[in-house]
């Protein structure tokens, strides 16, 4: 979300005639895109900022803002608390990014935090800064209204909204006569998009058709379903259209029902593994990933032991996996207690990730012999003689370049793999 925002941030400052480097050395001005969802996150960017000021020690003209989620959060304690900073933006206060430079350049610091119901910055064409131009992303809604008990998402991006899916059409159908051929769409809850057209209510079933119908040969992928909300009629429409991923993501955060009670998640471990089969029955070629959090308030031994066999149960493709971590102003923050001694959690998000790289190369080791359709995406970084692409299934393969450039679909036959990647030949 943040690389979406970076993108449509550039394109309303160049609208204004400013220019995107990538040379700090030329740059009068940096924007740091930030995220709150973890307390180390925010961490590195107070050491980022505090690196920013040296080099405005040399150069006085130079000026550092902090955009995103940090922004909204800290508000005016950010400029009290980091000297450097001169502008502090948060997620909906981005059109007003020219005005407040131009109190900057006057010396004063510039803020606007403020939050909007309606702003989805639809009508914008984002400036891309990825380096493939192959993949590309495309936000489809903004904020969240789940309030789960731990997250800082809904007080730091305000309540959800969805943008009008013609922008969205547009936006994409650009993106692939540009040469791109993958998109992401993008949202906390993708499965709540929802847009009123006069009487009719297009949900986010009919919006993901209306993108795969642009050109079969273009990719679609979305992120993030929660799982209280996933529909069998949303899995009907990605069986119908080879060009929608068989690729779900659908993070479970805890296996007990007890603690997705205490998180709010409002699912059960029972609801989740009913959706789990849903997805085999209607897609049984898809990869299943997911998010986790290791000692949430209050977990229990057994509670984790629980997370660990939905993971065996589940047999995950792929997982990012995380130690909770309080944030301010939460629900969890200020009605349960963090009382997961820190090596408790380290040692349970340590038995998560080693049954993950466990499930990780048993999921990659039954592709061997396999041939699957690769999107060539560029180089790989380990070879020049080798290209590396995804599967549908979002499994990363890298294999001997031919005469393959970058946008090529590729059928390859999968001969070894690691816990990460696949590796193969071209067929
Ligand atoms: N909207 C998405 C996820 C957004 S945040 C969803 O609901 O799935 C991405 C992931 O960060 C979450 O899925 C969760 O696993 C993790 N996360 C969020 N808040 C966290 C916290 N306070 N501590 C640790 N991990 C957290
Ligand atoms: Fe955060 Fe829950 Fe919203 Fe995801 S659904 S952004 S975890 S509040």
């Amino acid at each position: 979300m943040n690389v979406v925002d970076s993108e449509v941030v550039a394109a309303i400052l160049q609208q204004h005639n400013y220019q995107v480097t990538e040379k700090l050395d030329e740059a009068d001005l940096v924007l740091v895109n930030t995220c709150s969802i973890r307390d180390n996150a925010e961490q590195r960017v107070r050491t980022r900022i505090r690196e920013f000021g040296r080099l405005k020690e040399k150069n006085h003209s130079f000026s550092v803002g902090v955009i995103g989620c940090m922004a909204e959060r800290l508000k005016e304690k950010l400029l009290e608390e980091e000297t450097t900073v001169d502008l502090v933006v948060g997620p909906d206060a981005y059109r007003d990014l020219p005005a407040l430079l131009q109190e900057v350049e006057s010396g004063q610091k510039g803020i606007n935090t403020l939050l909007s119901l309606e702003e989805t910055y639809g009508d914008i064409r984002p400036v891309r800064m990825d380096r493939n131009h192959v993949t590309s992303f495309v936000a489809i809604m903004r904020g969240c209204n789940n309030f789960c008990s731990y997250c800082v998402v809904p007080g730091t991006r305000g309540r959800e909204r969805s943008r009008d899916p013609e922008t969205i059409v547009r936006e994409t159908t650009e993106l692939f006569e540009q040469g791109y051929r993958e998109v992401t769409l993008l949202g906390q809850n993708v499965n709540s998009y929802r847009w009123k057209e006069g009487k009719q209510l297009l949900k986010f079933e009919k919006l993901l058709a209306r993108v795969a119908e642009i050109d079969p040969q273009l990719r679609v992928r979305f992120a993030t379903s929660h799982p209280k909300d996933m529909s069998d009629q949303l899995l009907k429409v990605i069986a119908k259209y080879p060009n929608l991923c068989q690729a779900i993501h659908l993070p479970v955060q805890s296996g007990s029902s007890s603690v997705l009670s205490r998180m709010k998640r409002r699912y059960t471990r029972e609801h989740y593994m009913e959706r789990i089969q849903a997805i085999r029955k209607y897609l049984p070629k898809a990869s299943i990933s997911t998010d986790v959090i290791a000692g949430f308030c209050g977990e229990t031994e057994e509670e984790h032991q629980q997370t660990l066999s939905l993971m065996e149960w589940a047999g995950y493709d792929f997982a990012y996996m995380f130690k909770y971590s309080e944030r301010p102003e939460t629900f969890a923050a200020e009605k349960l207690a963090d009382d997961v001694p820190e090596e408790v959690k380290s040692r349970r998000l340590n038995e998560i990730i080693e049954l993950q790289s466990k499930l990780s190369l048993q999921s990659k080791e039954l592709d061997v012999g396999q041939t699957y359709e690769v999107l060539v995406e560029g180089t790989s970084k380990k070879s020049g003689d080798h290209l590396y692409g995804r599967t549908s299934q979002n499994k990363v393969v890298v294999f001997p370049k031919g005469s393959l450039k970058p946008g090529d679909y590729a059928s390859v036959t999968i001969t070894d793999c690691t816990s990460a990647t696949l590796i193969g030949n071209v067929v």
